[in-house]
């Protein structure tokens, strides 16, 4: 394999692109740490699909594939309701779930755990100032020592802290699109008979989505709220905003509620996208949501991993990290706008704010499962998934039987 050296390089955030790096950087041969905010690995959040054959052949080339494969949620049809909770249509299961759907939980344990062997993991501590100079950034950590990096980059999602050092305030990137999401395991009423299927409850503004797969129920909360502030730290003063927006809502929902208080995996955020100019700034470089967040609905997984993928490959390949970085960001952006554009109308799509408009969403849904529109829903997101030429960069599959020996700490 063409590389010029090996690097000392910090990843911030260990949630999906950080692993998906990692590993990646990892088997070239470079020295890596991963440093994550939170004191443990982090677990939750909701299904998560991937499309088409360049997410399959990168998780194929990751070693991931079968692994994933093997953690299928299963997921059957989905029941559109009313909002008394009578059944209006059934999607197909490929309409929402894609042909490959994990819950981001074991998603992100499948990478971090492929990735074990051939990264240091830092738990419980973060990026607290990043000092460039000549030859490599001094970062100082919140907790741990200060220590030099070749390249720091930034996995540390829509809020990074990376992001903010590196390049200024959050408000300068994030796009907020009016609507907001939640998701958590909930206890789904026996009598809905929930099994590897879901029901979807709308009234004007509101979507809640009760799933159950792998033997699991889970729920997802989407509402529309244009103006809304939250801290995205404060988990408890989030479920409080969740049960206030939901407090008044008809069918199952005060069922639903009940779990919310005591939900350990409860994940709250605004469905908004990051728009930046660039995606590097001398030795600092943003991967994932923290670059590009697309929203739900614009494949955030599928890009994630591809951009782990490229940016590992330009490191790979190119003279020095400033001409990789430019490859990288070449290669990725086009496909990042693509996914951007498709994620935009997420929270229309799920919640319709009037009546209207929500009787108009139904109508497309009906159009869309029609026997001779079945399929081009699919074959639009597939489309977009595909919307990259993925080099070969001569990136193995990694090994656990080649893995460097780290200590963990
Ligand atoms: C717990 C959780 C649940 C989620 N649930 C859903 C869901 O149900 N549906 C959906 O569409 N998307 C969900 N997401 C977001 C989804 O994972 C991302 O949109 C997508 O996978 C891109 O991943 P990412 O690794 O770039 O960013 P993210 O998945 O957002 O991961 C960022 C990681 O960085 C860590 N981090 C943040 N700040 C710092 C810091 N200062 N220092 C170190 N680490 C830091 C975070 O704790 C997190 O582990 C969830 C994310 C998390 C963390």
């Amino acid at each position: 394999m063409d590389r010029v050296s090996t690097k000392k390089i910090l990843i911030s955030g260990a949630s999906i692109a950080g692993p998906a790096l990692a590993l990646w950087l990892g088997r070239c041969g470079h020295d890596v740490t991963v440093v994550e905010r939170a004191a443990t690995f982090r677990e939750g959040g909701g299904a998560v699909d991937y499309r088409g054959s360049v997410h399959r052949e990168v998780l194929a080339r990751m070693g991931v594939l079968d692994t994933l494969r093997g953690l299928d949620t299963g997921m059957g049809e989905q029941a559109v309701l009313d909002e008394q909770g009578r059944e209006l249509l059934r999607l197909p299961a490929s309409f929402m779930s894609g042909e490959l759907e994990v819950t981001r939980g074991d998603l992100a344990r499948t990478l971090y755990e492929a990735s074990l062997p051939f990264a240091r993991y830092v738990f419980g501590d973060s990026v607290r100032t990043l000092t460039e100079h000549g030859t490599g950034v001094t970062v100082d950590f919140e907790h741990g020592p200060t220590q030099d990096f070749d390249l720091v980059v930034g996995a540390d999602g829509i809020h990074s802290t990376t992001r903010r050092l590196a390049f200024g305030p959050e408000e300068a990137y994030r796009r907020d699109s009016g609507w907001f999401f939640s998701t958590f395991s909930a206890k789904a009423p026996s009598h809905l008979g929930l099994r590897d299927s879901a029901v979807l409850w709308n009234d004007p503004g509101r979507m809640v989505g009760l799933g159950n797969t792998l033997g699991e129920d889970g729920a997802m909360l989407v509402f529309h709220a244009p103006g809304l502030t939250y801290d995205h730290r404060d988990v408890a003063a989030q479920k409080e905003l969740v049960l206030r927006r939901f407090a008044d809502a008809g069918w199952e929902v005060p069922a639903v509620l009940r779990s919310v208080p005591g939900a350990p995996d409860f994940y709250f955020d605004s469905l908004s996208q990051i728009v930046m100019d660039r995606w590097s700034s001398g030795r600092v470089v943003l991967l994932g949501d923290a670059a590009w967040a697309p929203a739900p609905g614009g494949m955030g997984n599928g890009l994630a991993v591809v951009g782990a993928y490229v940016l590992a490959g330009e490191l790979a390949t190119a003279p020095d990290h400033a001409t990789a970085f430019a490859r990288y960001e070449e290669r990725m952006r086009p496909y990042a706008v693509k996914c951007q554009k498709q994620g935009a109308g997420a929270g229309r799509f799920l919640a319709p704010v009037t009546a209207k408009q929500l009787k108009q969403r139904n109508r497309a849904y009906r159009l869309l499962c029609h026997r001779t529109m079945r399929g081009l829903f699919e074959w639009l997101t597939t489309r977009t998934a595909e919307a990259i030429d993925l080099p070969a960069y001569g990136l193995s599959v990694p090994s656990r039987a080649e893995a460097p020996v780290i200590s963990q700490l």
